[in-house]
């Protein structure tokens, strides 16, 4: 048995006063939110939400059989935006690791205390 390390839900509408996501289109099914009871409405475009499981590899045995070419495009293009967000991040990292050292320094912080004064002295 293949484990899955993602799950993947095309939300179509959204409650505006607890944010609950639906699968349906308000045209499709009652139009109440299934928490609240707050009117749901229909996101511009559908709206997916993935979420991945700790331990478990991005996609690894992800069946996408049932995706469709536009799902499938936009998952491409979020792993390609995750893969050049990742070689930033290591480059970044390099960057500092060979140009910078860590050492520590002392340092004052200004701070405000109450004190009391006479009335003669006080502003
Ligand atoms: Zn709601």
């Amino acid at each position: 048995m293949q484990r899955k390390t993602t799950t993947a839900k095309i939300n179509k509408s959204y409650c505006p006063k607890c944010g609950q996501f639906n699968q349906t289109s308000v045209s499709e099914n009652n139009s109440k939110c299934g928490v609240c009871k707050h009117d749901r409405r229909d996101f511009p475009t559908p709206h997916m939400t993935v979420n991945a499981l700790p331990g478990r590899g991005t996609d690894e045995y992800e069946d996408f059989e049932d995706w469709e070419m536009y799902q499938l495009k936009e998952r491409v293009e979020l792993v390609q935006s995750f893969d050049k967000l990742a070689d930033l991040i290591l480059a970044e990292a390099i960057y500092l690791a060979k140009e910078y050292v860590a050492e520590e320094e002392m340092y004052m912080v200004v701070q405000t205390r109450t004190v009391m004064l006479s009335r003669t002295e006080a502003v």
